[in-house]
């Protein structure tokens, strides 16, 4: 009866309480998750009718500064055969994705000072050039807000930065003591402030996350307002601290997308890499759960699996323009359609 009475709540466009939040994200009822994902993809396509947008993700560099104890790219993970794209082949990527009809391009890679405001400067002009009706999307880690503010007025659109979890404690527990929670949140408010579509997120299920956390982490980003919001399953890398725990559950990833989605009815929500690598309906489900994002990777094939941020991430190996047609097909299977428009946040 409490959990009628919870969804009952988020249905009818109220705030529901912390308890019902919980009620809702721990249920166990494939009836009403049933129900939650259609009012998801009642609302998402109220919004955005049909339409899955894609987005065309380079991954620019696998060197990162950071050690956080779940990502297989980690600094410390000495494994891993580190690359980074000069700017003539990020330029040779988006020439691929444009040619395949993608208006988003999006420049993610670990967190890194090869890539100097300069460099960044000079390659988001020359895309913009380019390829005047695409957008731009960074996802390139913490930076300051003058770099912030330079790659802004340089063009780029959208900037990523999950914040991975809302509460400090958990925080504290999947980083060093080197990384703060306070310094990741600064960063992402100054990218709203500078007029950046910005966004959010967080992995479902690592290692002593409770669902008093995940409710942190809708609260937080009910404050902050971000455009986008992606979250993924956690699924661990072998080479990391966290490489034994068990990977997070896809049901749960799902019954959040739908929360979300009905929280952010306009928000830009993806079917994670994450979820499809931990079930093969993982994207179906996504979509079906209000999902309304596709991130096809446009990297250099024989780089991708360099890329592996968790065991079993799906790469291919297959190039982009096969990998947009098994999309478009899954997209078609779904009953929705795929939109090569640069698809802003409304
Ligand atoms: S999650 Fe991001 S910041 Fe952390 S180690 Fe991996 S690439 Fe670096």
């Amino acid at each position: 009866m409490d959990l009628h009475k919870a969804l009952k709540s988020l249905f009818e466009n109220r705030m529901p309480s912390d308890e019902d939040l919980l009620r809702i994200i721990d249920m166990d009822d494939p009836q009403l998750e049933l129900e939650l994902a259609a009012k998801a993809d009642q609302i998402r396509q109220a919004n955005y009718g049909k339409k899955v947008y894609l987005r065309g993700l380079i991954e620019v560099s696998n060197v990162c500064q950071n050690d956080c104890y779940y990502c297989g790219i980690r600094a410390s993970n000495s494994n891993v055969s580190r690359y980074s794209l000069k700017p003539e082949q990020i330029m040779e990527c988006c020439e691929v994705g444009y040619n395949l009809g993608l208006r988003t391009f999006v420049l993610q890679g670990g967190e890194n000072f090869l890539y100097s405001d300069e460099i960044l400067v000079k390659l988001i002009m020359e895309i913009k050039a380019k390829y005047q009706d695409a957008a731009i999307t960074l996802s390139l880690g913490q930076r300051s807000r003058e770099s912030y503010a330079k790659l802004k007025r340089a063009g780029a659109d959208r900037y990523l930065l999950r914040e991975e979890c809302a509460s400090k404690e958990l925080y504290s527990k999947l980083h060093p003591s080197s990384m703060s929670f306070d310094d990741r949140l600064i960063c992402i408010r100054d990218l709203k402030e500078l007029g950046f579509q910005t966004g959010m997120g967080f992995m479902v299920c690592p290692p002593y996350q409770t669902t008093k956390d995940l409710v942190e982490d809708i609260k937080l980003m009910l404050e902050i307002k971000p455009e986008m919001i992606g979250i993924g399953p956690f699924v661990p890398h072998h080479e990391t601290p966290f490489g034994k725990e068990k990977a997070g559950s896809v049901d749960k990833t799902v019954r959040l997308i739908s929360i979300l989605r009905l929280l952010f009815p306009k928000a830009l929500i993806p079917a994670t890499t994450s979820l499809v690598t931990l079930s093969k309906a993982g994207r179906y489900k996504g979509l079906k759960a209000g999902a309304n994002v596709i991130m096809p990777n446009l990297s250099p094939v024989q780089l991708r699996s360099k890329y592996e941020l968790y065991d079993g991430k799906v790469s291919t190996g297959i190039e982009a323009a096969e990998i947009i047609d098994n999309i478009i097909r899954e997209v078609e299977e779904a009953g929705y359609v795929v939109s090569l428009e640069r698809g802003d946040a409304l």
